[in-house]
This record gives structure tokens, sequence and C-alpha cells, in this order.
């Protein structure tokens, strides 16, 4: 699939780095990998429901049929199979889809009873031709496809399946004598289908991964800043105003915080624009590893200016992990000769501390967090205020 513009992704994106690697293989890199399961088991979760409902009905379909055509004992031997395994499992997988817990297992639930229906289904071939009864063949052929194509199976567990279902049908025909042309005709048509079945579902699941990535990509296109892979301002402003909604319902505090990098513009007039660049991408690095929680954030506000929010956290911790922060650039040890705040790089921090009121907005903290700042700058900077909406906090 072509991407228009990657160059504007930030090239430490997952996704950029599976795209350009490739996956040929129908596999990603760890992290990527558990995260496209999901994907697909959500994708994929309607259809999965549907096959099953369908399986459920055709089966019942075919009890009603044999128990119209079949002669006994036949008759009951393959209702029991139909019955007391297909039906079952059937239906317990149709319930599995509805539960969320399951919903990281569907592939084993689903690809389990696939199985068992393939194997059931070749049972009941085989105790037809044990009583001679001309039952035809073709059913498995359909099961097969099933698999492939509308259960939303994986291409691993799909082919499992089939290739298993295919063993298993070839050892019943033997071992009940079925020999010569027959068997080599019928074996030849089930592994065509199977054949078939496994090139397709191969490039489904290929096509899905590659939804996924450009999914992927597209979002971080739009959220992410494109030089340090932190979120871009309109993320932030979004992500604030869900975590100043959730303090204002729950009546927690919040850090909003405002950063800037001292003397940012000496720093590139003298060491040139890459390597500001890469400053700005070391600072950001240190600035996300401080806000790992979930309902913590921190962004690229524009130019060398950064944002942060830290939710429910006391005065105290929220000062201790700003000054962590403070330190951790400064421990970057990234020379600039021509600061007068210090021989490296650094930062100004500004903090408001706060429980959300009713009238009040986002935009408000970032305003208090905006004087704070400029406090720091006033002080010296490299350094940390924090200001609440009444007085200082430090
Ligand atoms: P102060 O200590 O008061 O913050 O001074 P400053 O020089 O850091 O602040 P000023 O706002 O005057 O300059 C910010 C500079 O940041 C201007 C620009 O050269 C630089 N800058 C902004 N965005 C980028 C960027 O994406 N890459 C690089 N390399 N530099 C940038
Ligand atoms: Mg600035
Ligand atoms: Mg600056």
């Amino acid at each position: 699939m072509k991407l228009p513009h990657l160059d504007w992704v930030n090239q430490d994106s997952p996704y950029l780095r599976q795209h350009q690697r490739g996956f040929r293989g129908l596999s990603f890199d760890d992290e990527l990998e558990q995260t496209f399961k999901r994907y697909h088991a959500n994708v994929f979760l309607r259809r999965m429901r549907w096959a099953l409902l369908v399986a459920t009905l055709l089966a019942l379909l075919f009890v009603l049929l044999d128990a119209i055509n079949l002669p006994d004992p036949l008759r009951g031997q393959i209702l029991a199979l139909r019955l007391g395994v297909m039906q079952p499992l059937l239906l317990l997988a149709w319930v599995a889809t509805y539960r969320r817990g399951l919903r990281d297992h569907l592939q084993l639930i689903g690809g389990t009873v696939a199985l068992f229906c393939g194997l059931a289904v070749a049972g009941v071939i085989g105790l037809a031709r044990y009583h001679n009864f001309a039952l035809p063949y073709e059913g498995i052929i359909l099961v097969t496809v099933f698999f492939y194509f509308l259960t939303g199976l994986r291409f691993i567990t799909a082919v499992l399946c089939g290739w298993l279902t295919f063993v298993a049908y070839l050892a019943v025909e033997m071992s009940l004598g079925l020999a010569g042309e027959l068997l080599l005709s019928n074996a030849l048509f089930l592994a065509l289908a199977n054949i078939i079945g496994s090139v397709g579902c191969y490039s489904l699941e290929y096509s899905s991964r590659q939804n996924f990535l450009a999914h992927g990509l597209l979002q971080d296109l739009a959220e992410k800043d494109f030089l340090t892979g932190l979120l871009n301002r309109r993320a932030f402003t979004e992500r604030a105003e869900r975590s100043w909604r959730q303090a204002q319902r729950e009546k927690q505090a919040l850090g909003v915080v405002m950063m800037d990098v001292d003397f940012f513009k000496r720093y590139n007039d003298h060491y040139g624009h890459a390597a500001g660049d890469e400053a700005l991408r070391q600072v950001a690095r240190v600035i996300g590893e401080h806000a790992r929680r979930p309902l913590d954030c921190t962004a690229r506000y524009g130019g060398e200016e950064f944002v942060g929010i830290w939710y429910n956290l006391s005065e105290e911790q929220m000062l201790a992990i700003l000054e962590n922060l403070r330190r951790g650039i400064e421990a970057l040890g990234l020379a600039h000769a021509y600061s007068d705040a210090a021989p490296v790089v650094t930062l100004s921090i500004g903090l408001a501390y706060l429980t959300p009121q009713p009238h009040q907005g986002p935009e408000d903290a970032l305003r208090l967090a905006d004087v704070a700042l400029y406090l720091a700058k006033e002080q010296g900077r490299n350094c940390v205020v924090g200001k609440k909406p009444g007085g200082l906090a430090d």
C-alpha cells in the first residue's frame, strides 16, 4: 500500500519501522504484534459471531436432514456426533464472543472449535463409510472453505485447522479401506480447497495487517509531533480536556506544566539547526519518561516549548517529579557554551497546581503555568516554579 508523506511521520514510530521492514512472515515486532492481535480480534469480532451463528444453523439443518435420511443405527451415531460435539462447541464459542474477558483468546477458542468440528465431520464421513451408506463427502470441503474465509481465524490458525482436518479425513478413509481413484480424487479436491484457502487467507491477513499499519501511521501523523514523537498540541488539548473533566468529577488535583528550553535560540545559532533538533529530541525523551501513567501526558506545545499534565499527585510529589525532570535534562550533558544559566542545555519549568473548578478550563491552568514559567525565567532559568490559583506553591 502506498501511503503519502511518510516523511512527516515521527521517524521513531513503531508503525513506520514495521512498514519499512515489511511483514511477509505475517508477524510484527513484539509489542506491535500484541496490539495487532487486539485490533484484529475487534475488527473480526462481528464476523466471527455471525460465522458461528451461521455454522450453528447450518449444522442444525444437517441434523434435520440426517434425522430424515439416515438409516438406524447410523442415524443415532451421527446425530450423537452432531448434537453432542459440534452444536455445543459452536454455541459455547458463540457465547464466548460476548465475553469481554475472553476477547484475547478468541483465536484459540475459535480455532479449537473449528478443528473439533472438522474432525467431527471427518468422523461423520467415516461412520457413513463404515455402515456402507453413500453420504456425500463434499461437506468437508464446505467446512474447510468456511474455516479460511468466514470465521475470522488468522492465517496460522485457519491453516492448522484446514490441514489437520485434511489429514484426519485421509486417515479415516484409508483406515476404512477407501483406495484407488476415488481416494485420490477426494484427497485432491480437499487438498486444493486447502491450498486455495491458505493463499486466500494469507492475503486476507496481509491486507488486515496493512490496514492496521495504515491506521496507526495516520494516527501518529494526526497526533504525534513529527520531530520528537511526543503528542502534538492538538492531541494534548484533547487529552488535557479529558483529564480535566475527570479531575473535576473526582475532585482530584492536577499538575499542569509548561516547560521551555533555556537560551535555545543561541543554541541553534551556534550549534546549528540540526544539532538543535537533536537536542529537542533528547529533551523530549526525558520529558516523556517522566509521565508514564495512563492519565498523565506530555506534549510538544510548539518550538522549544513543552507541556504536561499529571493526575492526582500531591504538591510535594509533583514538585519532586519536576525537579527530577529538570535534573534529568541537565544530566543529558548537552554542551551549551552560550547559555547564561549553565554550561549545558537546561529547562525552565512552570507548574500550575490546582483542583479544577466548575467555571474553569484547562486553558486557565495553562495560563497560570505560563505565569509560573515566566517567574522561573526571571529567577535565572533552569529551575522549577509552582503556582496555585491563590498564590505560590513553591
Ligand atoms: P529563553 O531562555 O528566554 O527561552 O530564550 P530562547 O532563546 O530559548 O527563546 P526564544 O523564544 O527567543 O527562541 C526559541 C528558539 O527555538 C527559536 C528557534 O530558533 C528555536 N526553535 C524553535 N523550534 C525549533 C525546531 O523545531 N528546531 C530547532 N532546531 N530549533 C527550534
Ligand atoms: Mg520559548
Ligand atoms: Mg526558550
